[in-house]
């Protein structure tokens, strides 16, 4: 018998969906309570594994050990990754996935896909995006860190913040301004390795949610980038960062349809259990109701998301469809977070309780990558507001 999935996947996406599947149940999942108490997880050794399964570079190129597969095969991954108990992870993954990869990837040349993609593909290297800066995070143009070019050498001056696997990187894909003109062509790209003199991690930050990812701020001393690190062309780095976003803005999406129905079941699940008023609480219509309307959410965000995938297929720019999708999805995690919180009741608020994490992890949502204020000034300008 047919089945809803088929419409989409094939046999071989599914066997790709069973193996992501099984990693993240052996790999991931069982770790999940230490990584989180630590506020960090063994990226390193991780990310190793799951380049050996060719999971870090499903769509990427084969010559640089990419599977060479189509969009289907990366939401399969996005998909079953969002099972992991809790955001931490996913995020971890994604940055290498989806945030500081797409540009050096599209962009970047031959010498830096072999030393950096290469590498991050198979799971050796951990790479960060970084972008963000103390007084640069919505309005990215704000941001002051430079690079100056000195002969065959860029000089890195400045600090960036909030960088999700900051702690562990062996290089960043940084953006920093290589001039002073006014506009959008007066930054740059570039892949910093961490290992040069002058870089430091300033702080290892303490956060509300995602603790199993490291989250840090870093700071640089005059450090000397080799010219040849420049992704694509200098001047055009900003370009290329808009274009990476809606890779690192994409991936939000199944996370949230998959994560909230994940939510939902093991919520039912307390729900048919928990006595209250002499009757299981499932049993209450408010309940039953509120869940049918996030179940019908979900299941516009699925298609939202399946429609994007066709789009990106086509070869369609999905920059309208993906904002709103960001949009939509984090806010659907905040509400179906907090309202399985207290369809738990105080067990909800107790920290051994998983909701709780979901509830602390996807508070995020609305404001990484793009705040949902963002994400709606680009739908209304590109609907000429
Ligand atoms: C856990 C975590 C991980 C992160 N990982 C990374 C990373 O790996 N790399 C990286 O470069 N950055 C990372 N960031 C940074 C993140 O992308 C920024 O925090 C985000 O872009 C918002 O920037 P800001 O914090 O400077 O907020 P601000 O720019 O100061 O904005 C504050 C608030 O103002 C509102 N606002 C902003 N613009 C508008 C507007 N146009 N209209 C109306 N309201 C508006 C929004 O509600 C926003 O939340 C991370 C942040 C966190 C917390």
């Amino acid at each position: 018998m047919t089945s809803k999935n088929d419409i989409y996947f094939s046999k071989e996406h599914e066997q790709v969906r069973r193996a992501v599947r099984d990693f993240v149940n052996k790999e991931i999942n069982p770790y999940m309570d230490e990584w989180e108490e630590k506020s960090e997880a063994p990226l390193h050794e991780l990310f190793g594994k799951m380049g050996d399964l060719g999971f870090l570079g499903i769509r990427y190129d084969p010559k640089y050990g990419g599977q060479g597969l189509d969009y289907w095969y990366e939401l399969v991954f996005l998909e079953e990754m969002a099972h992991v108990k809790g955001f931490g992870i996913p995020t971890a993954v994604g940055v290498q996935t989806h945030m500081a990869t797409p540009a050096l990837h599209d962009y970047g040349s031959d010498f830096l896909k072999e030393t950096y993609l290469k590498p991050a593909i198979a799971g050796k290297m951990v790479s960060a995006i970084a972008v963000t800066e103390p007084g640069a995070g919505s309005d990215v143009s704000a941001l002051k860190t430079t690079a100056r070019k000195q002969g065959d050498h860029y000089v890195l001056n400045g600090s960036k913040i909030y960088i999700t696997n900051g702690v562990q990187a062996d290089f960043l894909t940084l953006l920093a301004r290589t001039s002073d003109d006014p506009g959008y062509h007066s930054f740059s790209l570039l892949v910093v390795p961490t290992d040069i003199p002058g870089f430091s991690v300033s702080r290892k930050l303490d956060k509300l949610g995602l603790r199993s990812s490291d989250t840090a701020e870093l700071f640089f001393d005059s450090m000397r980038i080799p010219a040849a690190n420049v992704i694509g062309k200098e001047g055009e780095g900003f370009i290329y960062q808009m274009q990476q976003f809606q890779h690192e803005r994409f991936v939000i999406l199944p996370a949230a349809y998959i994560a909230a129905r994940d939510m939902i079941d093991m919520t039912v699940e307390h729900l048919r259990q928990r006595m209250v008023f002499g009757k299981p609480l499932i049993k209450k219509q408010v309940l039953r109701h509120r869940l049918a309307g996030w179940l019908t959410e979900i299941e516009c965000m699925r298609q939202l998301t399946y429609h994007i995938v066709q789009m990106k297929t086509a070869g369609l720019d999905a920059t309208r469809e993906i904002s709103m999708g960001k949009v939509y999805a984090a806010r659907l995690l905040r509400k179906v977070a907090d309202g399985c919180l207290q369809m738990y009741g105080g067990l909800g608020f107790m920290n051994e309780m998983l909701i709780s994490r979901y509830y602390r992890d996807a508070r995020i949502m609305s404001i990484g990558g793009g705040a949902d204020e963002v994400m709606q000034d680009v739908i209304a300008k590109l609907e000429g507001y």
